[in-house]
C-alpha cells in the first residue's frame, strides 16, 4: 500500500495571463498560491504537485511547479485546454482556495552537478525549467546551460525576457517556432528540434546531462534520436505529460 500524501490548502494569490490563445494555441496562465499555514512544501526544482479544487474530490490534476524552492508560494503555469480540469481552472479566482498535495517526482534538478546542461522544452513544458532557472538565480550558481525551446508560434513562447535574463547564468536560448511562416524579423529557429538543431549549437552530445520536458511524443522522439546518438540512457532526464 502506498502512504497517502500529504496535502495542504493554498490561498490563490494570483492568476495572471502568460500568453494568449490564437486559432490553434490555448493560452498559458499562471496560478501563484500561498500556503495558508505560511509554510511552504519542502521541494526540489523540476518536481509537480497534483492540484484538487476540493479535499475530498476523486479529480485532480498533475502541473509542474515553476516557482523555486527558495520562495515562500508555489507557482504553476498552466495551459487553459479548457479540458475536464482546466475547465474548472478557469472558473477559479485570486482569493479562492485549492488543495495541493507534496510535490514529488524523478525530474530533479541537481544544481551541483558539474555537467553541462541541455534543457529541452516544447510548450508549456518550459514549466519545470523556470523553477530549475530561478533556484540557480536564488544560488548566484553560473552554469554552461542551453536551452532549446519548441513553440508553435512565437506568442506562445513564455516570459522570454525573464529567460533572457538568465543569460548572465550562462543560459543560450534557442527558440524554435514550429507553425508560424517565414519573418525577416525573427532570428530564431523554424521547425521541430532534431539532431541537426542539436548538432548546430551543442558541441558535443556527450558528458552533458539533458532534462526534456513535453507531451509524450516530443519527449520519445527527442530520446531516440539522442540514444541513437550515442547519449547514455542514465544522462537523460524526462518528464512525460502524457499526449
Ligand atoms: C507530471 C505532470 C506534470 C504536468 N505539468 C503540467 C504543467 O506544468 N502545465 C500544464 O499545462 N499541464 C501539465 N500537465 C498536464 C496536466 O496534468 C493535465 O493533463 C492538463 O492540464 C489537461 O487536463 P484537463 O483535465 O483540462 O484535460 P482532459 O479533460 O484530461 O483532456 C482533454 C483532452 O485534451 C487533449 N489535450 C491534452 N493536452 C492538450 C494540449 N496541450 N493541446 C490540445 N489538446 C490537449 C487530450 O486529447 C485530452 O484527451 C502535467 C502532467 C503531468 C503528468
Amino acid at each position: 500500500m502506498t502512504a497517502k500524501l500529504m496535502m495542504k490548502d493554498f490561498k490563490i494569490e494570483s492568476i495572471k495571463e502568460l500568453t494568449k490563445m490564437t486559432s490553434d494555441s490555448f493560452p498559458i496562465n499562471s496560478f501563484k498560491m500561498i500556503p495558508n499555514d505560511g509554510k511552504n512544501f519542502d521541494f526540489k526544482a523540476g518536481m509537480f504537485s497534483s492540484i484538487y479544487i476540493h479535499k475530498d474530490d476523486k479529480l485532480f490534476r498533475s502541473y509542474s511547479i515553476a516557482s523555486s524552492p527558495s520562495e515562500n508560494y508555489i507557482e504553476f503555469m498552466i495551459e487553459m485546454i479548457n479540458g475536464k480540469f482546466t475547465s474548472l481552472l478557469a472558473n477559479l479566482s485570486e482569493g479562492d482556495e485549492v488543495f495541493l498535495t507534496e510535490p514529488k517526482g524523478t525530474f530533479i534538478f541537481d544544481p551541483d552537478d558539474e555537467r553541462d546542461i541541455t534543457f529541452i522544452a516544447a510548450g508549456v513544458g518550459i514549466a519545470p525549467f523556470f523553477s530549475m532557472l530561478r533556484y540557480l538565480k536564488y544560488l548566484n550558481k553560473r552554469k554552461n546551460m542551453t536551452l532549446f525551446y519548441s513553440v508553435k508560434h512565437k506568442t506562445d513562447i513564455v516570459n522570454l525576457t525573464e529567460l533572457k535574463s538568465y543569460e548572465y547564468l550562462g543560459l543560450k536560448i534557442h527558440v524554435t517556432l514550429t507553425r508560424d511562416p517565414l519573418d525577416r524579423m525573427w532570428d530564431g529557429e523554424y521547425g521541430r528540434i532534431n539532431l541537426e538543431m542539436l548538432n548546430k549549437y551543442l558541441t558535443n552530445l556527450n558528458n552533458r546531462v539533458f532534462y526534456i520536458c513535453g507531451g509524450i511524443k516530443f519527449v520519445k522522439d527527442l530520446v531516440d534520436i539522442l540514444i541513437n546518438s550515442g547519449v547514455k540512457d542514465d544522462d537523460i532526464k524526462r518528464d512525460i505529460w502524457g499526449e
